[in-house]
């Protein structure tokens, strides 16, 4: 059996180990330290704007605090786009609250800002305003974020940018992360970088930064006794794990590089076969880190279906990967409210991932084309 080839593996830059062994040499094994504090300077580098990032154990924890700083409780809603991970939404019941999930619109398989503004009104005349709207950015590629940002506007309704999978990704020059109340990333092995497991909360003043730092280590007042007025989390990032990311910033540019690199790839292997369709960025505002490739397989048009294709990688041993199964389709969330169409269910049906890691060799690549190649039949 020849090698697997992942969707996307981890790949260090080199730098990781020094780090780490920073924090053995100087004890500081602890989710606290100077990997810590290097590794949120990195990224508000990164990110611009002035942002205040505070590193914490997940991206999922990351969505759960900023569910609770932006006030949300039992028995609240919160708009959440129902084409994603599981990890947007299930923050939303660890809160006690209710999901109402959004469909995509079929340029960026993204929340569709006409499904949004229908469901905000229908909400508000059942008698219940939505808390926040939890907006993702699919595979890396932006969201429609203009439309988007003003209806949040209109209704002033707080966005929690779900940026798990858009570090590096930009809409209009701006990074993916910094648009709504709240940015979320997220650096799990599988992601463009990654620390084996963590994630980032982004916000826009010291004051929500040191909140979120408060509800991560335990809540702890200002007191010589361990004392609490709030119910704390732990959910702070290790001083180890820090280090692991700041090792992967200094390539980050290389790995986004990279991952469009895949895409182009990809890009001219189903140039000349009809009826696959590539996602790809609808216009230049849109910039995509192309953390994953995707595809559309036209079954009509291509007489082949992407199953059949999926099998036909596994066969030599390639991983490849449907996309994610919409929210409102999962058994868990059958009882949400559910606003649009069918486009996310469609996109479901018939898309599929392909290998994606920035770490791919031309031999990897050599194998990738020939199962496409052998099964289409071209
Ligand atoms: C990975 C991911 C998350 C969760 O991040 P973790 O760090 O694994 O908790 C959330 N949302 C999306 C869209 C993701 O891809």
């Amino acid at each position: 059996m020849s090698e697997k080839i992942w969707l996307s593996s981890p790949h260090m830059g080199g730098n990781e180990l020094k780090y780490i062994n920073e924090a053995f040499e100087e004890n500081w094994v602890a989710p606290l330290g100077p990997n810590v504090n290097g590794f949120e300077e990195d990224l508000e580098k990164f990110l611009g704007r002035n942002t205040k990032v505070a590193v914490l154990s997940a991206g999922t924890a990351a969505l759960h605090l900023a569910l609770i700083e932006c006030g949300v409780q039992h028995g609240d809603e919160v708009i959440c786009q129902s084409m994603t991970f599981s990890a947007s939404a299930n923050p939303i019941a660890y809160c006690g609250a209710d999901p109402v999930f959004i469909d995509s619109e079929p340029e960026t398989w993204n929340m569709c800002p006409k499904a949004l503004k229908e469901a905000i009104e229908d909400r508000i005349q059942k008698g219940k305003k939505p808390k926040a709207i939890i907006v993702v950015h699919l595979y890396g590629m932006p969201a429609k974020m203009e439309q988007i940002v003003a209806i949040a506007e209109e209704y002033q309704i707080p966005i929690i940018e779900d940026a798990a999978e858009a570090l590096g990704s930009t809409y209009k020059g701006q990074a993916c992360g910094t648009f709504g109340r709240f940015g979320v990333l997220s650096f799990n092995g599988n992601k463009i970088i990654t620390t084996s497991g963590g994630g980032a909360l982004v916000c826009h003043t010291q004051e929500d930064k040191d909140k979120t730092v408060f509800l991560s280590t335990q809540a702890r007042d200002n007191a010589p006794h361990y004392q609490h007025s709030h119910i704390g989390f732990n959910y702070r990032m290790s001083n180890i794990v820090a280090g692991i990311g700041r090792g992967q910033m200094e390539v980050l540019n290389n790995r986004v590089e990279a991952r469009r690199a895949m895409h182009d790839f990809y890009v001219e292997t189903f140039k000349n076969i009809n009826g696959v369709t590539v996602f790809s960025e609808p216009e230049s505002d849109f910039y995509s880190n192309h953390w994953l490739s995707a595809i559309i397989v036209d079954p009509e048009l291509t007489g082949k279906d992407r199953e059949g294709l999926r099998m036909a990688f596994l066969e030599d041993n390639i991983e490849s990967r449907p996309l994610w199964k919409p929210m409102h389709l999962q058994p868990v969330f059958a009882n949400a409210p559910y606003y649009g169409g069918n486009i996310s269910e469609k996109l479901f049906d018939n898309g599929l991932c392909l290998p994606s890691g920035s770490n791919l060799s031309d031999e990897d690549r050599e194998r990738i084309l020939k199962v496409i190649n052998s099964y289409f039949g071209s």
